[in-house]
């Protein structure tokens, strides 16, 4: 909201009516201090209670209002100990009705037979008779009818704090505030988008008046934090230099060289992709594209011809992995893809002995290696390039824009390409990397045997053992991937380290049990690995640290225990470091949950291979923050927004941004330079961090 906050946006909440300490903790937990803070955390549901019913309207199963008389009195029974049961017969001129309590004693006292009352609650119809259980009531007056009778918002809240004091304090504060926020939108821009009022906006999301004003208040909230969002983008896309002046290659042509050598040809997509990326290196503006390609699509061979356009160009080109693992095996990739051309590469990797790191740095800056291989290292102090003309970078998700632009320093400007197999919708890519271009390869080579999944629970598990020895038996290996490396009581997963020494002390004593996690050296993990790819171990036992791009061909058999506990991306991810070879894979996913969200997860990932299916129902399900991890992107958490089921009006918001930032330096706009100066501040703490200076 605004940044000049007045001084009553800024009060505690604990100074509202009714709050006080105790419940001020309570709101502290879902993240509400003061009194801005209540007011934009939004309703999670609502509850439509309008529309006064007769009882002769009431249907089994609805939540309903109604008027009605108690005919009786209040009869109790106790059926069991610690259990008691109200019960009292309810008329109106159309009908009569069961109204049944558990536990509620002090009935007996306060309801009245004979007095009016509105009642609320779910209907039941239990062996032909109506029964309305555990409703609310108040007295009847008209005031009250009106009270009761409303659209309700239903808030996300925490244990201690009712739905009832929920609203009423955010009524409290809503009534503090009335019509006394200031609106901060350029009024051009909510006549051009038809944005409702801000007050208006926020009453009604709160208490929607009716359908309509509800659907306009969040349209103008939602439309209002995507802009935000997509405002704070172009800003740091802006602060990292996004549209820099770069080096426009020539030569491209000669790609094709390259691509002859290939055993095979490429897809309609890695080709479409390629030549996207050929035209921005062409051209003289610095690139920024992001590459997208499910697990084994091919993304490797495409930055290798781009990386080969460089190269014929008289440049270096450099590759960045995010795990020692990664960079050697691109290195081997690499060497192998251009095995049949004079071309140096270089690899450099944190664990190097120093004499070697130094021949290597030597030989990056002396300009002898064409291709530079290696971790984050490679931005790390130290390293001079003779002439960078081309950054690729492995998986985005663990590379910082600040780190990409950290590396696009060392060079003339040198063009750069991310390359992710995070599959996302490609509307939603558009908006979270909208600092990037994008390519995506949706194809994957032909050939290739879909690796066949089967979600087990552990009534299965000596099937699974057998299957695996038998998988085992024929030669192939398998991986068993378990969520966490120590104990932790909060999460009972399994511990990849117990989990290892059990099945190599019982069920597999006879095999080969490697054992490979986080905690351990990376030159101790590249030594497992290494023994993995060579076939001496039979079973190895990991946590996600082998999620990213290993390539095992000889592997088959993914197990993954508890792995509702995973997100479906990266599940995906796992599933994705078998099939990779000739023999049939499958991969086998525990699951002892019975939640329904699970249940559904787990059944989206038995039915299909397509990483963006994955990630699109993945989405539907959970909502983007549990996708992304917001950490991982540095997205800030929205509060309104579905960026899934919003995307018209993100799109719009989009073109607003656009707008806007055209608009700016018009002398003229006075209102939208005002707005754009608070975005700004909202967004400074991250456009400080981009700074480079
Ligand atoms: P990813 O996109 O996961 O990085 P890779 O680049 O590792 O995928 O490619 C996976 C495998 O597919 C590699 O063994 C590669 O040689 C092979 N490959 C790539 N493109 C093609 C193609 N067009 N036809 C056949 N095989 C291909
Ligand atoms: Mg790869």
């Amino acid at each position: 909201m605004n940044s000049k906050k007045s001084d009553l946006l800024r009060k505690p909440v604990k100074y509202l009516k009714g709050v006080g300490e105790a419940r001020a903790r309570l709101f502290e937990k879902l993240g509400i201090n003061n009194l801005e803070d209540l007011i934009t955390y939004y309703p999670r549901e609502y509850d439509d209670r309008r529309g006064l019913k007769t009882i002769a309207e009431l249907k089994d199963g609805d939540f309903c209002v109604f008027r009605a008389v108690p005919v009786t009195a209040v009869s109790e029974t106790k059926p069991r100990h610690n259990l008691t049961i109200q019960k009292v017969l309810l008329k109106d001129e159309t009908g009569a009705v069961i109204a049944t309590w558990f536990n509620r004693t002090y009935l007996k006292r306060t309801l009245v037979q004979g007095k009016t009352y509105l009642f609320y609650g779910q209907v039941k119809r239990l062996n032909r008779t109506l029964q309305v259980q555990n409703p609310e009531f108040e007295e009847y007056d008209e005031e009250n009818q009106a009270e009761m009778c409303k659209i309700l918002p239903i808030y996300a809240s925490t244990a201690g704090l009712t739905q009832k004091v929920f609203r009423k304090t955010v009524a409290t504060a809503l009534k503090m505030v009335d019509m006394q926020l200031e609106e901060y939108l350029p009024g051009w821009l909510r006549t051009n988008y038809y944005l409702s009022e801000i007050n208006f906006s926020i009453y009604n999301i709160h208490f929607p008046k009716d359908e309509m004003s509800f659907q306009n208040a969040r349209y103008r909230l939602v439309f209002e934090e995507l802009l935000m969002l997509q405002l704070g983008l172009l800003l740091i896309k802006e602060a990292a230099g996004g549209t820099r002046k770069g080096i426009a290659f020539g030569h491209t042509e000669q790609v094709k060289e390259f691509l002859n050598t290939l055993p095979y040809e490429l897809t309609n997509a890695q080709m479409r992709s390629l030549n996207e990326i050929i035209t921005d290196m062409q051209s003289e503006k610095a690139m920024n594209r992001l590459l997208q390609g499910d697990v084994g699509s091919g993304k490797t061979v495409v930055a290798a011809a781009a990386i080969y356009l460089a190269i014929v160009n008289g440049y270096q080109g450099a590759m960045m992995a995010p795990t020692e693992i990664l960079a050697e095996q691109h290195y081997q990739t690499l060497t192998k893809l251009f095995e049949n051309f004079d071309i140096h590469i270089e690899l450099l990797t944190g664990s190097m002995s120093k004499k070697q790191k130094q021949e290597a740095i030597g030989n990056i800056s002396g300009g002898k290696a064409n291709i530079i291989v290696g971790t984050h290292a490679l931005i790390q102090e130290g390293v001079e390039f003779h002439r960078l003309g081309l950054v690729v970078t492995d998986e985005q998700h663990r590379f910082g824009v600040r780190q990409r632009a950290l590396l696009s320093q060392k060079g003339e400007n040198p063009d750069v390409l991310v390359m992710t197999a995070t599959p996302i919708p490609r509307t939603l890519a558009l908006i979270l990397y909208g600092d990037l271009d994008i390519s995506i390869i949706d194809e994957l080579p032909p050939g290739r045997k879909p690796v066949k999944t089967y979600v087990v629970n552990n009534s299965m598990r000596e099937r699974v053992n057998n299957f695996i020895r038998k998988k085992v038996g024929e030669g192939r290996q398998v991986y068993i991937v378990c969520p966490l490396v120590d104990e932790s009581d909060a999460i009972e997963a399994r511990s990849a380290i117990e989990m290892a020494e059990n099945i190599a002390a019982n069920d597999f004593s006879d095999l080969r049990v490697g054992l490979i996690h986080g905690k351990l050296s990376s030159k101790e993990k590249e030594q497992t690995m290494k023994l993995f790819a060579e076939g001496k171990i039979d079973i190895l036992v990991s946590t996600t640290v082998i999620e990213v791009g290993v390539n095992v061909p000889n592997a088959t058999v993914m197990v993954v225990e508890d792995a509702e506990r995973f997100g479906l991306a990266q599940l995906h991810q796992l599933r994705g470091r078998v099939g990779r070879g000739d023999h049939q894979s499958y991969c086998i996913l525990y699951n002892e949950s019975n939640n329904e969200i699970s249940r559904q997860r787990m059944e989206i990932m038995a039915k299909t291979n397509n990483g963006f299916v994955i990630a699109e129902k993945d989405l539907e399900i959970r909502g983007p923050g549990e996708f992304f991890g917001t950490r991982q992107h540095g997205i800030p958490q929205l509060k309104i927004a579905n960026l899934y089921k919003d995307l018209d009006i993100l799109k719009k918001a989009q073109q607003a941004a656009f707008e806007i930032m055209n608009n700016r330096h018009n002398q003229k706009n006075e209102e939208t330079n005002r707005f754009l100066e608070e975005v700004t501040a909202h967004f400074n703490e991250k456009l400080k961090e981009l700074s480079l200076t």
